[in-house]
């Protein structure tokens, strides 16, 4: 019994010195990001590259883009679309368009089975609403109210379920700048985040729905009536478990034209950034940056053009 305490002890301490030594290592590795973009009813093209130079601006990771054929293309070109998903620690979606090839759908759901990062940006939460996986994975998308249940926040941030079929479906209402309230404070991505901030002008998305199953929601918005809103509190900001993996959404980051203020917003940015680095690790070691916005004011990086 002895020997075997002993035994125990000194694998604890090879295994503490090796964990500390491998993370050492791991944080110094920068991990690889895939962004898919390449249909969208958003000016993806306008999104992807600011998006990209933000992430790589952290110094956290590689990013590489994989865009789709445009819409109403030949199958043969559909079928140069393959990403190979497994070099990957995180996938982020920028795209809302035609159902992607069975063999990628599946290799997608295979990845974030087997443990690999998954994060969804505003309107790429649209997509494939005949993909049962991917509804899963997503929680809530933009589906009209008979597409499945919603969830809203009370002012105490439990969560509050709607049917199918009742209540309001997906939509939004004008946009606005709106304040961000966070209610996940210990959660690696918003710690150390205030409670609440100013996000800059965006559309708030409201009567998401779907399969919403084990869905952690770090954040939610206000939809104010008077701005075309519901009146309820909206979820922003949450995450799913899928296999070994993690599936991360903002619906915040609206970007119809030349205007990029919604991702231009320091809070975004940053939700964007560590939510990347979580989906892949678990861990977030990217700093809140000290001009995140504070809960009266927006903060906006300069636009690149
Ligand atoms: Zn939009």
């Amino acid at each position: 019994m002895l020997n075997f305490a002993r035994g125990f002890d000194v694998a604890v301490a090879i295994f503490a010195v090796t964990a500390c030594c491998g993370a050492v290592v791991h944080a110094a590795d920068k991990l690889p990001l895939l962004i898919i973009d390449g249909q969208n009813n958003h000016a993806w093209q306008a999104m992807t590259p600011p998006m990209k130079a933000e992430l790589e601006k952290t110094g956290r990771f590689t990013v590489n883009v994989a865009t789709t054929p445009p819409a109403n293309s030949p199958k043969e070109d559909w079928q140069k679309f393959r990403p190979d998903f497994s070099r990957y620690a995180v996938v982020l979606s920028n795209y809302n368009g035609e159902p992607w090839p069975d063999e990628v759908q599946t290799s997608l759901a295979k990845f974030v089975g087997n443990g690999g990062g998954l994060v969804i940006i505003h309107a790429a939460n649209n997509a494939f609403p005949q993909w049962g996986e991917w509804n899963k994975m997503i929680g809530l998308g933009w589906r009209d109210s008979n597409f499945g249940d919603r969830v809203t926040l009370d002012d105490a941030g439990r969560p509050v379920r709607t049917v199918k079929g009742e209540g309001p479906g997906a939509g939004h209402g004008a946009q606005h700048e709106f304040v961000i309230d966070v209610h996940e404070t210990e959660h690696p991505v918003m710690m150390g985040m205030p409670e609440h901030w100013m996000h800059a002008n965006d559309e708030l998305y409201h009567g998401q729905r779907g399969p919403a199953a084990d869905m952690h929601i770090l954040a939610s918005a206000l939809a104010s009536k008077d701005k075309g809103g519901t009146g309820a509190r909206e979820p922003m900001i949450w995450w799913i478990p899928h296999g070994k993996g993690r599936v991360f959404t903002t619906v915040m980051g609206h970007v119809g034209g030349n205007d990029t203020r919604a991702i231009r917003c320091v809070g975004f940015i940053t939700v964007m950034n560590r939510g990347c680095e979580w989906a892949a690790t678990g861990k977030v070691t990217l700093p809140v940056p000290t001009n995140f916005p504070g809960p009266d004011a927006t903060s906006l990086v300069p636009d690149a053009k």
